[in-house]
């Protein structure tokens, strides 16, 4: 068996994080090296899917999930609009092989230019 992915280990108690939405089968947590001031990633509970290509081909309602959990979030922590990340592979810069969004909001304006 393999180990479990560190968010998992943050759901499961097992290392500190602060998770901030907890659902039947998605959970969110706050990063912890923030690029924006709302930067959260909303992660599935299965770790089956190691990236958003992946999840998409095996289950497109688990990725719904997903983004309508991360407006809820910009709707509680931000005005409403949010940018939406997903890494796909080490030279994109994925570090963690269990997928996950990057939800981030109330982004300076500054750091919005040339993306
Ligand atoms: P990615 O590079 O797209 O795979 O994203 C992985 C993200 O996980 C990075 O933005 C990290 O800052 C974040 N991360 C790594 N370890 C932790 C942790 N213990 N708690 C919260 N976020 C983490």
């Amino acid at each position: 068996m393999t180990e479990p992915s560190i968010f998992t280990r943050i759901l499961n108690g097992d290392i500190p994080g602060e998770i901030v939405v907890d659902t039947d089968t998605v959970f969110a947590i706050r990063d912890i090296n923030p690029q924006a001031p709302l930067h959260v990633l909303v992660i599935p509970k299965t770790e089956q899917y190691r990236d958003v290509t992946e999840l998409a081909a095996g289950d497109p309602a688990l990725l719904a999930e997903m983004v309508a959990v991360a407006k809820q979030l910009a709707d509680e922590h931000a005005n409403g609009e949010y940018r939406l990340i997903f890494n796909n592979g080490p030279s994109a810069g994925q570090t963690v092989f269990h997928v996950h969004a990057h939800v981030l909001g109330n982004i300076e304006e500054s750091k919005l230019v040339g993306f």
